[in-house]
């Protein structure tokens, strides 16, 4: 091949690999569900295959719980949520006696036992998933991949995320939030955990639950971390002193979508 052409696919390259690196960062910024300014430029449906691609790992190395009364009590409450959210979501219950929930992008639902058997309540599980399905809403994934990474070390995430033993398929799944499943902890930042809080609070509400109960739950979730027990869920939405404050300061508004959903006949009644 003569010397010149393959100068010209080089030089080519180069300006298609600059090309898309500029559309990228020019598309990088959005805007979350609360109105913050994010810095995003993953396609979101990579960051979906992550999510799945994920799921499927958790599920073949996580026995699935066959008892029905768990796995009723977590479908009646995710859908009630998930409801208002529009799409179609997989919720898997997990036997497993950690403390943990979490949602993945690509709509994928894991609640463990060991959560199921602390929640007094629907409404306090209602919390948790409201949680997590704000981080998904909110596409903090994505966020935490494009702040963390290059362009192209993000790109390769996608497919890293099928090997949790390697060092970057690792932190593909600690940027997805299941990182502690794997031994490893990557805490969601306290901005996500607010914006989190905010979006659950107004799911909850808006399915009908009672949102008071997002309180007792995370003032619950800080009473098991200090007796010792395993809770992954703290170590990745680590507890901070405005978490409380920041749902009282929400709560009449909270309140009066859930009076709104019981006036249009949404009143979930899930059986623990
Ligand atoms: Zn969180």
């Amino acid at each position: 091949m003569p010397l010149l052409f393959l100068a010209d696919i080089d030089a080519m390259l180069k300006k298609i690999l600059l090309f898309s690196t500029t559309f990228l960062l020019l598309s990088a910024c959005a805007t979350s569900p609360t109105g913050r300014t994010q810095f995003i430029y993953m396609p979101d449906n990579q960051v979906d295959q992550m999510g799945l691609q994920a799921f499927d790992s958790l599920k073949a190395k996580t026995p699935i719980s066959r008892n029905p009364r768990y796995s009723q009590f977590a479908q009646c409450v995710a859908y009630a949520i998930t409801q208002q959210t529009g799409g179609q979501w997989e919720v898997v219950v997990f036997e497993d006696e950690s403390l943990n929930a979490f949602a993945l992008p690509g709509n994928k639902i894991g609640v463990h036992t060991g959560l199921l058997n602390l929640v007094d309540n629907q409404d306090q599980l209602a919390a948790v998933i409201g949680h997590e399905v704000g981080h998904v809403l909110s596409r903090h994934s994505n966020e935490r991949l494009s702040q963390e990474t290059a362009v192209s070390t993000g790109l390769s995430m996608v497919q890293a995320v099928t090997q949790p033993q390697t060092a970057l398929g690792q932190t593909a799944l600690g940027v997805l939030g299941i990182g502690a499943e794997y031994g490893v902890i990557l805490p969601y930042s306290r901005i996500h955990e607010t914006e989190a809080d905010t979006i659950g609070l107004d799911l909850m509400a808006k399915a009908g639950f009672d949102p008071r109960q997002s309180i007792n739950l995370w003032l619950k979730m800080d009473k098991a971390a200090q007796g010792g027990q395993p809770i992954e869920f703290m170590s990745t939405h680590p507890s901070h002193g405005s978490r409380i404050d920041n749902l009282n300061q929400h709560m009449n508004q909270a309140l009066q979508l859930q009076q709104q959903a019981w006036n249009s006949g949404r009143q979930p009644r899930c059986a623990k």
